[in-house]
């Protein structure tokens, strides 16, 4: 867990609304700040009370059905070569927030979240970095008659408590790879958590999303993405495969922070290619977007 001492407190601005399939981001622009000693920081992170927040965007169309407050938390253990949010990575980056300020946002909008069956989604980073806090989220989300979604690697399974995965509606499974080898290539860790949490879900008969980026040369290869579809296939509780088309647009992000991106080069995948990789999906009688 990051040390957070001396980082403000804060309270979240309100965002901008998005139209359809648009992210508005509000960052944490607009924040008030309040004062606790460490050990008082660390017992409200432990209880879940505490968290460290990159952003928070309304959304609608992505992030689960209807319209959403998708909060983005800090800290994730994974290196993805793509990940065009390198500064959700390191969970210090983040801001410090009270569970009760994001549940008293969620609540200001729940009629339109409800009206639209829509509701939360936890992203990150990776929320399972923070699983009290995370836990606390979906809980107050469901005593406001939410739909709950989590976006998750699957890495960090095993954080998730039966009680937690009681909360949870949907969630939206990235699996960056089928190939234990190629995953440890995109990733820098292992692909055998993230299987195992997808088959937990599927017994447990959690609504599953699977999410797939498709990098020309990295992750597009037949037999890579053979391995993710038969998996997906494997799972009765999966409803959804949506294919994401690598892009640049976090490049300046990875220089900005010093850090160096090995997809230079790469180009985003063509309409035929991306087109190939969905009919793979497709033959396994998968719904394909
Ligand atoms: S799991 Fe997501 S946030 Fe973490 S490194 Fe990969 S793309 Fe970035």
């Amino acid at each position: 867990m990051a040390d957070l001492q001396g980082a403000p407190i804060v309270t979240l601005d309100v965002p901008v609304v998005g139209g359809s399939s648009v992210r508005a981001t509000s960052g944490t622009a607009g924040l008030a700040s309040a004062e606790l000693d460490r050990s008082e920081r660390f017992a409200q992170m432990r209880a879940g009370e505490l968290g460290s927040v990159h952003s928070w965007e309304l959304v609608t169309a992505v992030d689960g059905p209807g319209t959403r407050l998708t909060a983005f938390l800090s800290g994730c253990p994974l290196r993805c070569l793509y990940c065009h949010n390198p500064d959700t990575m390191e969970m210090r980056r983040g801001e410090p927030v009270t569970a009760t300020e994001v549940l008293a946002r969620l609540k200001r909008y729940a009629g339109v979240l409800r009206a639209t069956k829509g509701g939360l989604t936890v992203s990150g980073g990776e929320p399972l970095m923070q699983p009290a806090f995370t836990a606390r989220l979906l809980r107050g989300a469901k005593e406001l008659g939410l739909h709950t979604a989590v976006d998750t690697s699957g890495f960090l399974g095993a954080h998730v408590s039966d009680e937690m995965l009681a909360d949870i509606d949907l969630v939206l499974l990235d699996v960056k790879s089928g190939i234990p080898e190629t995953y440890r290539r995109v990733t820098g860790r292992e692909l055998a958590p993230t299987l195992e949490f997808g088959r937990r879900l599927a017994e447990s008969g959690t609504e599953i999303w699977i999410r797939f980026v498709l990098v020309p040369g990295l992750t597009d290869d037949e037999a890579n993405v053979e391995a993710v579809a038969e998996y997906a296939a494997s799972l009765s509780s999966v409803t959804r495969v949506e294919v994401l088309p690598f892009h640049q647009m976090g490049r300046d992000k990875w220089a900005s922070l010093g850090l160096t991106y090995e997809l230079e080069g790469v180009q985003p995948p063509t309409p035929e290619l991306v087109e190939r990789v969905r009919a793979q999906f497709r033959c396994h009688a998968l719904q394909v977007y």
